[in-house]
């Protein structure tokens, strides 16, 4: 079958692999047939995730049709249309038990926090990724959730990661009605997360970012504003300006620790001069939120280690919250939310491209090209 395969740091292809076989009773094989590449996949494609292998196959966030079920298999069919989210979890840890599916004990035999992620790399499990024209799915009676009749599925590949990812985000920052909400990052995430905001009841929602195409994109997609911090000297003094000096009541870093940071920083100015791949976004969000605020994490930080300021967390008495996103959990009200047109996700897609030409897609949305907000690839059919 033709899957990606990661050749090393800002090299990938596609090729032949061979077809995936049922492991477990658990398991089920899905014909893919769509996938995305995410902001998560260009960590791995940087090279800033520890124990990503050459060979493995990317790919998190992908639906498709039931092909195989293992003798276990209890809630699905063969041919049955599944939403696959990102997480791999058995459902049964006492993590899973509690909505955790992002922290699974069970699927990640690695002693890192992080449960197992489809095509990940080792730190999340060693699992392929669904890149590819067939994917293994682990505890298949767990994840998969059959895809509505009346959903396109368009909007139900982005239901697998950047939709539950952005909504948990807001979740996570507690947001109150009126409450001011920044978003660094007008990535796919950051665009969701904005989005998301106003059905928690903020009043005002600002995005920050230096893609004037994301930045004009997201104004109209989210209702919201949106600023360049090119534009700005400092961005903490703009947030805290436009704030009446108090800063904002959650702010929410959808950025992460991406090399494309590295760019940023020259501009930025000295103080803000950090090291490529460290938490600038994560900086500016500590530095912007209110005293008592809260910051929302949702952006992946490869290294475990980062530099951010915590003395600044302890004197304003800020509560942090992180996490990968529990998707199974949120699917239910997200597809209510798509149903009942609150949430149009597939606005979201831009680039549709055939799985032979992964190479490109990963460039294009990697260096930002032809406007690109979200690429999915299409497998031979
Ligand atoms: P993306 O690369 O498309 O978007 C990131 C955006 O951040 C870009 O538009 C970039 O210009 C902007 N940016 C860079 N530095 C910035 C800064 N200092 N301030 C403001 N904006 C800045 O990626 P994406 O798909 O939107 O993903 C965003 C992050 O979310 C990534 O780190 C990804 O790994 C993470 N993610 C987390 C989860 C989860 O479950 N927690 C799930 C999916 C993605
Ligand atoms: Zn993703
Ligand atoms: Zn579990």
């Amino acid at each position: 079958m033709l899957a990606m395969n990661y050749r090393g740091p800002y090299r990938v292809r596609a090729a032949q692999k061979p077809y995936p076989e049922i492991l477990h009773p658990g398991d089920a094989i899905v014909r893919v047939t769509r996938s995305c590449i995410c902001g998560s996949d260009l960590h791995l494609y940087h090279g800033l995730v520890p124990d990503t292998r050459v060979g493995m196959t990317f790919g998190h966030e992908f639906i498709g049709v039931v092909e195989e079920i293992g003798s276990s298999v209890q809630k699905l069919t063969v041919g049955d249309n599944v939403i696959v989210p990102f997480n791999v979890a058995c459902g049964t840890c006492t993590f899973c038990k509690q909505g955790l599916f992002g922290n699974c004990h069970e699927s990640n035999s690695q002693a890192t926090a992080v449960g197992g992620i489809f095509g990940y790399s080792h730190t999340a499990g060693g699992y392929d990724g669904g890149q590819a024209e067939f994917v293994r799915v682990p505890y298949a009676d767990v994840g998969p959730t059959i895809i509505p009749d009346w959903m396109d599925h368009d909007d139900a590949v982005l239901l697998t990661d950047v939709v539950p990812t952005g909504y948990q985000a807001a979740e996570m920052g507690g947001i109150k009605t009126g409450d001011t909400v920044v978003v660094f990052g007008a990535g796919p995430v950051g665009i969701m997360a904005a989005k998301c905001a106003w059905l928690f009841g903020a009043g005002r929602v600002i995005v920050i970012d230096h893609l004037e195409y994301r930045l004009d994109f997201v104004r109209d997609y989210a209702q919201c504003e949106a600023y360049n911090f090119r534009s700005m000297d400092d961005p903490v003094l703009f947030l805290k300006k436009t704030t009446d000096w108090f800063g904002a009541d959650v702010c929410i870093d959808a950025v992460g620790g991406d090399a494309s940071g590295s760019a940023l920083q020259t501009i930025t100015g000295k103080k803000l001069l950090l090291q490529a791949g460290s938490a600038t976004a994560l900086h500016w969000a500590i530095n912007s939120v209110k005293k008592g605020g809260i910051v929302s994490i949702v952006g992946v930080y490869g290294p475990t280690d980062n530099l951010v300021p915590i003395g600044n967390v302890v004197n304003k008495g800020i509560t942090i919250r992180a996490n990968q996103a529990s998707v199974k959990r949120l699917l239910p009200k997200l597809i209510d939310h798509v149903q009942a047109g609150r949430l149009n996700p597939k606005a979201i897609i831009t680039h549709r491209v055939p799985l032979e030409e992964v190479a490109d897609a990963y460039h294009i949305f990697s260096a930002k090209l032809d406007n690109c907000i979200k690429p999915i690839l299409i497998p031979p059919s």
